[in-house]
């Protein structure tokens, strides 16, 4: 499932951080998770519930923000906002858009004592 191994690399980068900086836990993770990305918010938080469960994140409270997708449009040449990968262009029509933001997911911060 592709929501568990976003999980378990959400937690291998909380696990990084910690070796480097040395905290004891994690009070807030902040994820931003691209409206293209495919991701199921409330699977990821399931997963991530899993995953934290004897890590220094677990009880860690886990706020997810959406960003917002948009491609270029090869049909007529703008930049264009993408509410779905493959979706036709706003403007034109077109079935050529190419998504060029709000594929991934990405850890935005840690708030860590
Ligand atoms: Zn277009």
């Amino acid at each position: 499932m592709h929501e568990m191994a976003l999980a378990e690399s959400v937690l291998g980068l909380i696990e990084d951080a910690r070796r480097r900086q040395g905290f004891a836990r994690v009070r807030a993770v902040r994820l931003e998770i691209g409206a293209l990305a495919g991701v199921e918010v409330e699977a990821l938080r399931s997963c991530l519930a899993i995953v934290f469960e004897r890590s220094v994140a677990r009880a860690a409270r886990i706020e997810c923000a959406i960003a917002p997708g948009s491609g270029y449009c090869l049909d007529c040449g703008q930049t264009v906002a993408m509410d779905a990968l493959y979706a036709a262009c706003p403007r034109c029509a077109g079935p050529h858009v190419q998504a060029t933001h709000g594929m991934q997911m990405r850890v935005r911060d840690l708030m860590v004592e």
